[in-house]
């Protein structure tokens, strides 16, 4: 990538696997992208783009990453661990409706809390201006003698999109041992940064295969003018192929972010059982319930073989096991 330095953290490439039972019940050819698999603690979709986000803040002499997201925050979480792997320090803003209550110790912000993340608890409120709460965090940082680098949310900057642009080149060089090329790729998409790497690397690398991202909040509109207005400054900046149009799908967000519906959670827990393969209720867990409800409506919705990006999240299972409980 033009001008652009990384560092390696993350397990890569992550495996291409075939999703056996389901193709066969859905007469499709359906595939899934291990990226639950690009580290330990660390894995996820987070750690590709924080391979350049780090690079980028080592390069300007950092010693503290500073960042934000919900209270189950897998992006805060690949972000503490990672700034430890580098002996650097975290500033955490996580968004949670109780400022004055103890987070918990329970999936991602426990991880968080074993690292010794600085944790700054946000209301909804606040989070809406959480550019300049970032940068509030950044200056009392530098007042105490340290050097922060921002990192926005998701670490969906043009920087961090170059992670799923290199993951776009990664599934190029693993199509000959899966059968050739697929007809879709599809995703969840919470901050746009994934939706945008895979945009610009479907074009650079795949022969701009369809992508389909499913959002878990706001709406079309909202990502389709996020994701272009990321996609358009990295390729500007990196010298990557322009994205004119992104394919985002909204009727499966449900009712909030990180809030789920039984059928979401029966889905999460019918894949386990078919597959052998462990979703998260706040990304994939959504958009594998929309996947394959299109896919059971029309099986060729998609083309013939369709890749799902599987980016990880599995801690927030464990914030969320009792909702199981209830489930028929
Ligand atoms: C952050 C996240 C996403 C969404 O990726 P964006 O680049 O923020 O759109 C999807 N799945 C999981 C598990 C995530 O943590």
């Amino acid at each position: 990538m033009k001008n652009a330095p990384r560092l390696r953290l993350a397990r890569l490439p992550t495996p291409i696997e075939r999703l056996d039972r389901l193709s066969a019940r859905l007469g499709v050819d359906l595939w899934v992208k291990r990226d639950d698999l690009t580290g330990g603690a660390e894995g996820g979709n987070k750690v590709r783009k924080l391979e350049w986000l780090c690079a980028e803040a080592r390069a300007r002499g950092a010693d503290t990453l500073v960042t934000c997201g919900g209270i189950q925050s897998n992006h805060c979480r690949a972000t503490a661990l990672v700034a430890r792997r580098l002996g650097m320090e975290s500033v955490l803003l996580l968004r949670t409706a109780d400022t004055t209550a103890d987070p918990g110790w329970e999936g991602n912000v426990l991880v968080d809390r074993i690292l010794g993340a600085r944790i700054v608890l946000v209301t909804p409120e606040e989070y809406r201006d959480r550019a300049a709460r970032l940068a509030a965090e950044a200056e009392s940082c530098t007042r105490a003698g340290r050097r922060p680098y921002v990192i926005p949310e998701g670490g969906s900057s043009a920087t961090g999109v170059l992670g799923y642009v290199m993951a776009a080149e990664e599934i190029a060089g693993q199509l000959a041992a899966c059968g050739g090329p697929f007809d879709t790729i599809a995703y969840a998409c919470g901050s746009g940064g994934t939706g945008a790497g895979l945009a610009i690397g479907a074009r650079a690398h795949l022969g701009g295969v369809r992508t389909v991202g499913f959002a878990v909040c706001d709406d079309r509109a909202y990502f389709e003018r996020t994701i272009l207005g990321i996609a358009a400054e990295a390729s500007d900046r990196f010298g990557l192929p322009p994205v004119a149009a992104v394919e985002i799908d909204d009727r499966y967000k449900g009712i909030a972010y990180a809030v789920n519906r039984p059928e979401e959670l029966a889905r999460i827990r019918a894949v386990a059982r078919e597959e052998g393969l462990l979703l998260d209720p706040v990304y994939t867990g959504k958009a594998i319930h929309g996947l394959l409800s299109e896919l059971e409506r029309d099986r060729f919705a998609y083309g013939r073989r369709v890749l799902f990006v599987h980016t990880g999240g599995v801690y927030g299972l464990f914030a969320k096991g009792r909702e199981f409980e209830g489930i028929a």
